[in-house]
């Protein structure tokens, strides 16, 4: 389901600045050699994360699922001096073409990469965190909240990618698959969560932030 009328798609990106070179090559060669290159940000998004990133201007990200580096590179656009993105994902096929693009962005000193399941490495990360984005498997997102929360400062964000999932959120519940089920309980469990306070955007696939109080 695309939630926009195209031409108001179009409209946003128009008046969105333009990405870097850099983040259109990275996107056009991740569309050329990666699988479900649609899981990559890209310009609207990867905007968005660049604008909380300086809103925030954080000193400690954690990323949950790299992909080909598009958001962790976003992320990392508003970091403090000496401040650090973590940025973790499962798939090793993905090494090469992250490292290439953090080196030629400049940000090697800025960004950390880890390879291996999350739900084993958050643990052994031991940071407090000023944004945690949650962007991997889908049924391990209340795992991950779970995970971090301890580790996300007071006045920090939790911030969840895809909890639209293309709209299938909405559909009738018979017609729900199992990574949908996982976003709605994820959505419904910080709703409930006494923690923090939330706010669902309608960016894209959809953007639960949660802030602890
Ligand atoms: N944040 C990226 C897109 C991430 S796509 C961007 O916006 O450009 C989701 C990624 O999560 C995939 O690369 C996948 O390999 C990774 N992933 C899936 N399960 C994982 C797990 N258990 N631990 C770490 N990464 C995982
Ligand atoms: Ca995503």
């Amino acid at each position: 389901m695309e939630f926009l009328d195209q031409a108001i798609v179009d409209y946003v990106e128009r008046y969105t600045s333009a990405e870097s070179q850099l983040l259109r090559d990275l996107s056009r060669e991740t569309y050329g050699k990666v699988l479900v290159p649609r899981m990559l940000a890209g310009h609207l998004q990867g905007r968005v994360i660049s604008m909380f990133s300086h809103m925030v201007h954080p000193h400690q990200v954690l990323e949950i699922g790299t992909y080909t580096g598009y958001s962790a590179l976003c992320w990392a656009e508003g970091l403090q001096d000496g401040g650090k993105v973590h940025t973790i994902d499962i798939n090793e096929e993905l090494e090469e073409i992250v490292a290439r693009h953090i080196e030629e962005a400049g940000q090697s000193n800025n960004i950390v990469t880890y390879l291996g399941n999350a739900i084993d490495i958050i643990p052994s990360i031991n940071e407090t965190f000023d944004i945690v984005y949650i962007d991997a498997d889908k049924e391990n997102y209340a795992n991950y909240y779970d995970l971090v929360v301890g580790k996300v400062r007071k006045g920090g964000y939790i911030i969840a990618d895809n909890v639209l999932w293309s709209g299938k959120v909405v559909e009738p519940e018979e017609n729900r698959d199992a990574d949908t089920i996982a976003l709605v309980n994820y959505c419904e469990k910080i709703h409930q969560d006494s923690r923090v306070e939330n706010v669902l955007f309608p960016i894209r696939d959809g953007l639960l932030v949660a802030r602890k109080l």
